[in-house]
């Protein structure tokens, strides 16, 4: 079927539909889905921010780079898929609209082998068990594929003989890690991670530069509108070429990276030391030099910015879904970039931090809708345009 026929179509409703949650905005054509990200935002904003209209996909199912699937048993039966909303019912598809299709074939495998292996599936309540998920990660331009396997034990036993049952199953998987989890509780990754095959992460294209991708780093998990807001983010920040730029939250350094080139210089901040880790080595990797990373929170990194007399000419803010906290802004205000880009994956967060830097001389001019979270119910990425306002000094 051809693209347009997809778009306007209803998809149709895969068997979970109800009980798995991932594509809970799946019930009307994508124009329409598009149509209502678009009005949600215009709702939150209205006042703050002009919106401008969503920018979709050409072909907007199995776009998700990155799937995270758990197991359980049912009367016996391995099971492996996402959990029931709030539950911890495993409810399983082999045929799911958003996730890439190579994740789902091997999740497929999965469940055979762990049934013939025997290896015993973590039981939440008596804290018995060994596998509790896995987490399969594609690069889009690369097609390499991480399979990351969530264990409470760094003893894993016939972990040599699964793994060669897994690669001959599927020879396009690159890397194979085993992340130790023994902490109770809903985090899916744990810190420790042992290569089982591979190089122990996955690279990835994005605007014509190469990532590393470690199973603990953030990367976005919809690459093709990825490179459309990037590439807005980075026409919106109007570098000549001089600037000084901030990359807050900057992950592995995408965002920072792809201003780079034109930009003076770029300071990237992030919490993560293993996103920080990967960000140092796709610098030297493609051989950016202006750019430097530093471990911390930004908030309170930025304050000291501004304590040492330091300036920015454009901050890149990339916060998670629950937006910055009042340190960050505060220490936003005290650098006081003439031009802030605001990257926001939560329309909530986004409105109530730009109606504070409204209160404080930044006006945001123009807000970019871009849909990477096809299907779901609300979920729409943003990038807005921020400026101080002429002598308006906080
Ligand atoms: N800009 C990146 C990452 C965005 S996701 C990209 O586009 O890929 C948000 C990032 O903020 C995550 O990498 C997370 O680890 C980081 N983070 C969360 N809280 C933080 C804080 N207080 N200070 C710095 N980084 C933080």
């Amino acid at each position: 079927m051809n693209t347009a026929g997809r778009r306007e179509r209803t998809p149709a409703r895969c068997a979970v539909a109800g009980r798995c949650g991932g594509c809970s905005g799946a019930d009307c054509t994508y124009p329409e889905s598009l149509k209502k990200k678009e009005n949600l935002v215009r709702s939150l904003l209205k006042g703050i921010c002009p919106v401008h209209p969503i920018t979709g996909m050409a072909d907007p199912f199995h776009y998700r780079n990155k799937v995270t699937a758990s197991f359980g048993y049912r009367g016996g039966e391995v099971l492996c898929g996402i959990y029931e909303e709030g539950t911890h019912r495993v409810v399983q598809t082999d045929s799911c609209l958003i996730e890439d299709e190579r994740a789902q074939s091997i999740i497929a495998t999965l469940r055979r082998l762990v049934k013939s292996f025997k290896i015993r599936i973590y039981d939440e309540d008596s804290g018995y068990g060994l596998l509790r998920h896995v987490q399969i990660r594609t690069g889009h331009a690369t097609g390499q594929v991480m399979v990351v396997l969530v264990v409470t034990s760094p003893v894993f036993p016939s972990k040599k003989n699964f793994t060669a049952a897994l690669l001959k199953a599927h020879p396009e998987i690159t890397t194979v890690v085993q992340n130790i989890n023994d902490r109770p509780g809903s985090f899916v990754l744990g810190n420790r991670n042992q290569v089982l095959y591979g190089k122990g992460f996955i690279e990835d294209r994005l605007c014509g530069l190469t990532y590393r991708i470690s199973p603990n780093s953030f990367y976005q998990v919809n690459s093709v509108q990825t490179e459309a807001l990037y590439g807005k983010a980075i026409e919106l920040a109007a570098l000549t070429g001089r600037e000084r730029v901030i990359d807050a939250y900057c992950g592995i350094g995408t965002i920072g990276m792809t201003a780079a080139g034109s930009a003076g210089e770029v300071v990237g901040i992030e919490l993560n030391p293993e996103a920080v880790r990967d960000a140092r080595v796709n610098a030297r990797r493609n051989g950016i030099a202006n750019i430097r990373f530093i471990e911390a929170d930004a908030g309170k990194c930025m304050v000291a910015m501004a304590e040492a007399g330091e300036r920015a000419d454009v901050l890149f803010m990339d916060p998670p879904r629950s937006g910055s906290d009042e340190i960050f802004l505060r220490s936003a205000l005290r650098l006081a970039p003439p031009r802030i880009v605001y990257i926001s994956c939560g329309p909530e967060s986004l409105a109530r931090d730009l109606k504070f830097l409204a209160k404080h001389g930044y006006r945001a001019e123009a807000c970019f809708p871009f849909d990477c979270f096809c299907w779901t119910e609300g979920h729409v990425e943003n990038v807005v345009a921020v400026v101080k306002e002429n002598g308006n000094r906080s």
